[in-house]
Order: structure tokens, then C-alpha cells, then sequence
């Protein structure tokens, strides 16, 4: 490459600020998949703050209004208060509604919500989370308590919050970068462990990711990052299977900056199984990758697992750590400000 030594020059040169190094594109590692390479030589913006107390404050507030689960009125006011909210930050809000069969195979009404800001802007990313809550604590260790709901402070609230904060900042970004909000309804209702298994299990989750991939037949973006269970202590965001088959080059580049930006520890450079998630379905209309939290289990190092808390009662606010939601949620920002 001819220009290496100008861009070791340049590397030299390069300035710390806010506490944060601006690096070449052409130092990341994995800089074969086009969406790298195409940003060669170019520095990394610096994006506007993302305020950690204000993501905490949003998933304290869906929190607070009870377990979202469908049809409860926990989820009626949550749903209007994040599109006051979007709103209020400048987006576009629409509403997606419709049924999909849940696990029992009775009519589940969906209320999706997506909203956009800038939507003529080619540079654009789409960030979805679910933000409904699990009806049942299927996996807790206490049985009685295994048929009423959860908060769901991580798995659910905490993608939502994180998403709210980019969404507070988007006024901020730079001429011709838009981004897009959508999120997704009844992910977490799948057919609980006491009932026997079936095959096809998969379809009873993601119904809001579902119904959507069957009502949108177009995208703005070039490709979608889901978040699931993004804030708890000691996360760890491995790179899972079918994030990498379907959105391969930005995984790299994401998990490229968070390395770059300090936040690597929470973003591990290995490859792990795929999962069902909202990805899988989002992937019909758009490439999706999935940031989510799995760590080696019990099963050895190579079986990576949800956290201890996942569909019990112990998801509640005292697993958000205030260090993880700032790990992911720089790292997206910075993501958003250099997207291409
Ligand atoms: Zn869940």
C-alpha cells in the first residue's frame, strides 16, 4: 500500500481527545470487508456524548411501569411514552399493528413502533430492540413464582433505553446521517420450558419481528443493529453466528471500534453459536446483526449461554450496570457518526 507510511505518520500525530484516540480505518483489524476498506485512511468522527445516566433513567422508567407484557396496561403506557419520546426528539413515529399466532396458537394482537429522523439521509443506520416483557419467569428457581411475569430490565429495557439515548443525540449528528428506530412487540412470549418441546418452537418467539418482515418490503438502511440484553454487569458481546453470516463487514467494523475506543473487553473477537432472536427475521428485509450478552455456561467454555438472571425474576434493575450501557452505547455511537 503506498500511502502506509503517510498513514503511520499520521497515526503518530493523532490527537487524544475527550480522553478518546482517533485511529486510521486502516489500523482495524479485519479490514477486508468492504464497509472497512471503503473507509480507508479516513479518521474516526467523534460523536456526540452518550449520557449513561439518561439511558439508566429510560430503563428505570420502563421499569417502572410494570411488566410490558401485551395486552397489560404497563405496556399501553409504555408504548405511548416512547413515542412522546421519539417524538420529542424530532423522529418521524409510526405504528405497526396486526396478529400473529403465539405459542398457544391464538391471535396475538403486535403493536411494532418505528420512527426515523432525516429520512431522505443515505448514511443511515436502523437500531431495533424488543421492548416487551417476558409473561413468565419459566427459569427461575423459585416454582411458584414461575407463571407471573418479569421486569425485564435487561432482557428488553435495557436495548429500548440505550436506543432512546442515540435517538435523544441524533440533532447532533452530522449533515446527511440519519438513523432509524424500530421496536418490536411480543419477542418475548415463546412457548414457556414447561410445556413439552416441538421442533418448531422458534416461531412461537419473535412475533413482532415476524409480522413486520412480513408488512415491510423496503429499507432505508443498509443494515440493522439489535439490541438484547445489552446492560448487564460484566456483558459480554461474543460475535454470534448468524450476525456474522448476514452482516459479517459490520460486525467487524463494530466490534473494530469498540476495541479502538476502549471497550473491547466487552466485545469479544469470538464466534459463537447462532440464536433465535429478532435478527433472524429482520434478516428477510434487511442484513441484521444482533449485539446480545452470552458468556461460557455451565456446559464448558465452548457453550455460550444467557446470564443467570435471564427469565427469572432476578432481571430486574439490579443487574444494570451503569459501565455496560456505556461500553455499548459508545460504541454505537461512534458507529452512527462514521457510518458510511
Ligand atoms: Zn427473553
Amino acid at each position: 500500500m503506498k500511502n502506509k507510511n503517510k498513514i503511520a505518520a499520521i497515526l503518530l500525530l493523532t490527537l487524544f481527545v475527550g480522553g478518546i484516540c482517533l485511529y486510521s480505518w486502516n489500523q482495524f483489524p479485519n479490514s477486508k470487508s468492504n464497509e472497512v476498506k471503503k473507509g480507508d485512511e479516513k479518521q474516526l468522527a467523534n460523536p456526540a456524548n452518550f449520557m449513561t445516566d439518561s439511558a439508566y433513567v429510560y430503563i428505570e422508567k420502563q421499569v417502572a411501569f410494570g411488566p410490558r407484557v401485551p395486552g397489560s396496561a404497563a405496556h399501553a403506557s409504555c408504548a405511548e411514552w416512547m413515542k412522546s419520546k421519539l417524538s420529542s426528539f424530532g423522529f418521524d413515529v409510526k405504528e405497526q399493528t396486526g396478529t400473529w399466532p403465539n405459542w398457544q396458537g391464538i391471535a396475538q394482537p403486535i403493536r411494532n413502533i418505528s420512527a426515523s429522523f432525516r429520512p431522505q439521509a443515505k448514511r443511515r443506520i436502523l437500531f431495533a430492540a424488543h421492548w416487551d416483557s417476558r409473561p413468565y419467569a419459566d427459569k427461575d428457581a423459585d416454582f411458584s413464582k414461575q407463571r407471573t411475569p418479569i421486569d425485564g430490565a435487561n432482557d428488553g429495557a435495557s436495548g429500548v433505553g440505550i436506543i432512546l439515548e442515540l435517538a435523544r443525540m441524533a440533532n447532533q449528528l452530522p449533515e446527511g446521517i440519519g438513523m432509524d428506530v424500530l421496536f418490536l412487540d411480543a419477542e418475548d412470549g415463546g412457548k414457556p420450558e414447561w410445556e413439552p418441546a416441538a421442533s418448531d418452537d422458534y416461531l412461537t418467539w419473535c412475533l413482532g419481528s415476524q409480522l413486520w418482515a412480513k408488512q415491510t418490503t423496503s429499507r432505508a438502511a443498509r443494515y440493522a443493529i439489535l439490541l438484547d440484553m445489552v446492560g448487564a454487569d460484566g456483558a459480554k458481546f461474543n460475535k454470534e453466528e448468524y450476525s456474522v453470516t448476514n452482516a459479517g463487514g459490520a460486525v467487524d467494523r463494530i466490534w473494530a471500534i469498540a476495541e479502538k475506543i476502549g471497550h473491547g473487553s466487552y466485545f469479544p473477537q469470538q464466534k459463537i453459536q447462532g440464536i433465535v432472536d429478532d435478527h433472524i427475521f429482520m434478516n428477510q428485509v434487511i442484513p441484521t446483526l444482533d449485539i446480545v450478552d452470552m458468556r461460557p455456561g455451565a456446559m464448558g467454555a465452548q457453550n455460550f449461554e444467557f446470564g443467570s438472571s435471564h427469565h427469572t425474576h432476578s432481571d430486574n434493575m439490579s443487574v444494570i450496570s451503569k459501565n455496560t450501557l456505556k461500553a455499548v452505547g459508545e460504541t454505537l455511537a461512534y458507529t452512527l457518526w462514521n457510518v458510511e
